[in-house]
């Protein structure tokens, strides 16, 4: 039997799709010069038990097995390789639980983020983990990529909010990791292995997520800065404060010239950064006050406060627009990722301006800037081969430049194919070694989306 007529016994009809033109459309993630091929079929499961008959098969067959969520990945790691499986978990979308009294959610992998994110507010809860994809990208995602998003720098990222999975294993046995309790330290923490893993160690079939109860509506403020160092000065001066934004975010002039031009928002285009703070305290205005004058001790230029929640919620919309915005500038984009300490978020900016200016390219950056999470966009036109070569290149002096500063290649986009030569650069080659070790008890047959990370 072929790999097609053994899938279709153990699924539905409209769960297998094989018409060529079809599955093309589940090759690649949003990572545009990533390698993607050409998948045997795209398996859409409903149950846990489907997914077993896949990860059965594919390995009786050795066949490779791609899990995908929404496909908004930014590093390729969702991209299909030739004659593999795409297992897309889109359609195990239900919300199973939620529990104000253990704080908690039990869901499926296919669950949008905002989706539950609305779910749990009615209970009066709090899902944080927010990625500007967030109306797109799946649960299921945000553990294989161990998302980050914009409340991280007060509320942390996906790995914290991760209890419990249930995961389908490369042979198909499913094993249950983790908790549903407040505490819980029995065996190793195979939940955390699994959060960040990218797809190569399992399918994540289920998950139980923490909640927190959900804050009071938040409120901003945006400052304006004439250079990166005074912006990042600001930021040192607000953590070192004892301040904890709910949010702390960044727009360089490039970023905001694109949003203004794509939305019309209104955002200062004179000036060179916009530092954007919000509060969710009981007393916002009193915390943002303070801010605002810390902002204005490292030179802010204006310091203008929302006075209402709507009015915050638009300052938010412009940073979650910056990507799309950017996008529309030039042809192609590299999106690069580098988290550094916050102390050294100027000297990244400034190196990141630097690098922009040595190869005659513009790169747009936008930051998680209270965590020190950076996303120089490399703009570029593809059609140009020489401007493709600087463009590459300034990608990596980026990541260079990230890893000389202390930080790392990847703050919560992931390594996928984007980034693997990097990886070693940044591991070292010991635990690069114990990586391999590590996926080779998970997956000893190498079907569970090889060719990503490492
Ligand atoms: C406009 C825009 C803004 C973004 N902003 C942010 C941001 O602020 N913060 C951030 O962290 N990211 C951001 N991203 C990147 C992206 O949205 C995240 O990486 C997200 O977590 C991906 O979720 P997804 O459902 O699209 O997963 P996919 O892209 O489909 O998959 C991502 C990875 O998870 C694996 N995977 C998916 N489902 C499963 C499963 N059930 N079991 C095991 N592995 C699985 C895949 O194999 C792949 O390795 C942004 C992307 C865009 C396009």
């Amino acid at each position: 039997m072929d790999l097609i007529e053994r899938l279709r016994a153990g699924l539905p009809a409209e769960a297998l799709l094989t018409d060529p033109d079809v599955t093309a459309s589940y090759a690649r993630d949003m990572a545009n010069f990533c390698a993607a091929g050409r998948p045997a079929a795209v398996v859409l499961p409903r149950t846990v038990e489907q997914v077993q008959h896949v990860m059965r098969t594919a390995t009786e067959l050795r066949v490779p097995v791609v899990p995908q969520g929404a496909r908004t990945g930014v590093s390729g790691a969702a991209n299909a390789i030739d004659d593999c499986i795409v297992l897309s978990l889109v359609k195990m979308d239900r919300i199973l639980e939620i529990d104000p009294v253990d704080r908690i959610a039990v869901v499926e992998p296919g669950v949008v983020n905002a989706t539950l994110s609305r779910a749990v507010n009615e209970h009066g809860l709090y899902y944080p983990p927010d990625p500007s994809s967030w109306e797109m990208c799946t649960i299921g995602g945000n553990i294989g990529t161990a998302a980050g998003g914009l409340c991280c720098v007060k509320y942390g990222v996906t790995a914290e909010y991760v209890l419990g999975l249930e995961v389908v294993l490369a042979d198909g046995r499913l094993i249950t990791t983790g908790r549903r309790t407040a505490k819980g330290v029995a065996g190793y923490d195979l939940t955390r292995l699994f959060v960040g893993a990218e797809g190569t160690l399992g399918v994540v079939v289920r998950a139980t997520l923490a909640l927190k109860p959900e804050p009071p509506q938040q409120l901003a403020l945006v400052a304006e800065f004439g250079s990166a160092a005074a912006a990042g000065d600001a930021v040192c001066r607000i953590m070192a404060g004892g301040h904890t934004p709910a949010l702390l975010e960044l727009m360089d002039r490039t970023s905001i010239q694109a949003v203004n031009a794509m939305a019309q928002m209104g955002l200062p285009e004179t000036t060179e950064v916009l530092l954007l703070a919000a509060f969710d305290t009981p007393d916002p205005a009193a915390d943002l006050a303070a801010v605002g004058a810390l902002c204005q001790a490292a030179g802010a230029t204006d310091v203008v406060p929302a006075e209402t929640a709507a009015e915050s919620e638009l300052l938010l919309q412009a940073r979650r627009m910056t990507f799309t915005a950017l996008e529309r500038i030039r042809p192609a984009m590299l999106i690069d990722d580098v988290c550094v300490p916050r102390s050294q978020l100027a000297a990244m900016l400034e190196g990141t301006a630097a690098i922009a200016a040595a190869h005659d390219l513009t790169i747009g950056v936008c930051a998680h800037a209270g965590d020190g999470n950076t996303h120089p966009l490399v703009c570029f036109d593809p059609a140009d081969p020489d401007e493709e070569r600087r463009a590459r290149t300034a990608f990596d002096e980026i990541m260079s430049l990230g890893l000389t500063l202390g930080g790392t290649i990847t703050g919560e986009h992931g390594v996928g194919i984007l980034k693997k030569d990097w990886l070693a650069r940044e591991l070292g080659a010991d635990s690069l070694e114990l990586h391999r070790g590590i996926k080779q008890v998970f997956d000893p047959l190498g079907i569970l989306n090889p060719g990503k990370v490492f």
